[in-house]
């Protein structure tokens, strides 16, 4: 199995059963993207016509080459032979697991780590099936571990949030049969938030992440909307509105999460804004994550400033 995807500026893709990491350009990216299984002797005809709209015929089939030799060398699409490392890992149950239930986003964030959700592989919804194999598999794989937990990620969640509400009943009706307890968390970026699904979440969820980056001007600079304007004032009041709700209830954990850039080494000012201005006294902001070329990338010279402000 091939897992490729594109991530601060690159493209990898990862060979799992061999454990290769490959370091693609974009049209390795794409020629590979085009084969589920392993590569044939010869690059099909179709597929070449598709991709020879972008790139000339001489480089898809030279480089078409080159993918084959490193699956020749066991690199790419290698053997699945995990079978014979079953009994190891009968001693070691799983606990806990992160599904990634939507690879899209309704936000553009010019740091996003998903390449704005979808990490470079398009955008879709994970199938409610999907979701309940992995919730079998759990139940099955935990072993004598009681307290389950399960992450919904993304990409942006609440855009398959109907596909979430039926993961999480399925789950809740399994736990009385395997004697087990689902603790459930969501990240979000609160733009889909409604009364509706911050009651569900403020029921079911354990624990929910609240993503924002403090100020508005901060927050504004980073994180838009699909059509560019700053999302501040959209998830603001529904994250309060949500915070509020919560305290009162059962499950009163949450945590607002902001990501400092280069853009505000003062990033002390967001955690006051955050914790004083907003009310949240749950929190972590933390340093971006980017390719050094980024102009919000934060880079060995900015390390003093930073240390200063912690
Ligand atoms: S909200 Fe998250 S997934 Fe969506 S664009 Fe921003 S960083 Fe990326």
């Amino acid at each position: 199995m091939v897992h490729s995807f594109y991530l601060n500026g690159y493209y990898i893709a990862l060979d799992v059963n061999s454990g290769a990491v490959h370091l693609l350009d974009k049209m390795a990216f794409d020629l590979l993207n085009k084969f589920e299984d392993k590569l044939p002797e010869e690059c099909p005809a179709e597929i070449v016509k598709e991709l020879s709209k972008e790139y000339s015929e001489e480089d898809i089939l030279e480089l078409y080459s080159e993918l084959l030799g490193l699956q020749n060398a066991g690199q790419l699409f290698s053997e699945d032979d995990y079978e014979r490392f079953t009994d190891m890992m009968k001693g070691a149950p799983i606990k806990s697991m992160c599904l990634h239930i939507s690879h899209d986003c309704n936000l553009r964030c010019k740091y996003c780590f998903a390449s704005t959700g979808d990490f470079g592989k398009g955008r879709k919804l994970m199938p409610v099936e999907t979701g309940k194999k992995a919730i079998d598999f759990l139940l099955t794989h935990s072993g004598n571990r009681h307290n389950l937990e399960l992450d919904f990620f993304g990409g942006e969640p609440l855009m398959n949030w109907d596909a979430v509400k039926e993961i999480v009943d399925y789950a809740r009706s399994k736990e009385e049969e395997y004697n087990k307890k689902f603790r459930f968390t969501v990240t979000t970026n609160g733009v889909l938030l409604n009364d509706e699904n911050i009651d569900y979440i403020n029921k079911e969820m354990k624990n929910v992440v609240l993503s924002l980056d403090g100020r508005k001007c901060v927050n504004d600079n980073m994180r838009l909307t699909i059509n560019g304007k700053g999302s501040y004032d959209i998830f603001v009041p529904k994250f309060q509105k949500l915070v509020e709700k919560r305290l009162k209830g059962e499950n009163k954990e949450y945590y607002a999460r902001g990501t400092f850039t280069k853009n505000n080494l003062d990033f002390a000012q967001d955690v006051y804004h955050i914790a004083d201005d907003l009310g949240f006294d749950q929190l972590s902001v933390e340093p971006v994550i980017a390719d050094p070329s980024e102009p919000y990338a934060i880079t060995e010279e900015d390390l003093p400033a930073i240390f200063a402000e912690y």
